[in-house]
């Protein structure tokens, strides 16, 4: 199994960086896309070897509905869906996350087309998972861990990290936490099962408080600071995480490979 982000910046980063998009590709060389941001299209082709790099997708997972997450999802249905001979892309998420991403976001502009009424299964192979789930894709178990992004006190929003192993004891345990905000204990307790972390990170000069700050990930022990990897950050960071006990942060294009 292969990591590689096509994208490792904020929601408003630039294509130095792009949105933190990433793909993963199993040992039989499929690919799943984890996330598919509004860079998507630019992101994708860049990242990949190939010219028509969607085309290639077999699956994606999508943790959260902000538009560096999903705002690539119209064009990836559309892009497929009118291309002759093309199967259609596996879709895992969160069964509700699911729901809310076709009614609220995708349905207005994926909803009809030329004398048709269409769903999200028109355009995807839905295979939505429990809120406290998993789902396995060509030999690899990916299980779903509820992330704390935005909290309003009713109804919060949270994004769906991974946790990422392949089956039969091969290579490490992977979290990739997706969008969160800092949380100590809950981090902690991941890491027990994880031997390598790829955390969002904000290094900007205010908290946002919606992803972890650089400040915040810091205070964390040190053998924990030591697995993981910073993604997620602004453009230009004015920090050395090797100086600061993190393996370091992830470069756009960098692959990781578990195998
Ligand atoms: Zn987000």
């Amino acid at each position: 199994m292969k990591i590689k982000f096509i994208g490792v910046g904020s929601a408003f980063t630039t294509a130095e960086y792009y949105q933190s998009n990433m793909l993963i590709t199993a040992r039989n060389g499929k690919e799943l896309l984890v996330d598919c941001g509004s860079d998507i299209r630019f992101s994708l082709n860049e990242g990949s070897h190939s010219g028509e790099a969607e085309l290639e997708i077999d699956a994606i997972y999508i943790s959260h509905l902000h538009s560096d997450h999903i705002g690539g999802m119209e064009w990836m249905a559309f892009r497929t869906y009118f291309s002759p001979n093309q199967q259609k892309p596996k879709l895992f998420m969160e069964e509700n996350t699911m729901h809310v991403m076709w009614n609220c976001s995708l349905k207005g502009g994926l909803g009809r087309i030329e004398g048709k009424h269409m769903h999200l299964t028109d355009y995807f192979d839905c295979r939505p998972a429990s809120d406290s789930g998993a789902f396995q894709w060509e030999n690899i178990r990916f299980t779903l861990i509820k992330m704390p992004h935005i909290l309003t006190g009713y109804k919060n929003f949270y994004s769906y990290g991974l946790l990422i192993k392949e089956v039969g004891d091969k290579g490490p345990t992977v979290f990739i936490t997706t969008d969160t905000q800092f949380r100590r204990d809950l981090i902690g307790k991941i890491a027990k099962k994880a031997s390598v972390i790829f955390h969002d990170c904000e290094t900007s000069p205010f908290k946002s408080v919606v992803h972890a700050h650089y400040d915040d990930l810091c205070t964390l022990p040190a053998a924990l600071r030591q697995k993981i990897w910073l993604y997620h950050y602004q453009p230009h960071p004015d920090r050395i995480p090797k100086a600061d006990g993190f393996s370091g942060f992830v470069k756009k294009g960098q692959e990781f490979d578990f195998s």
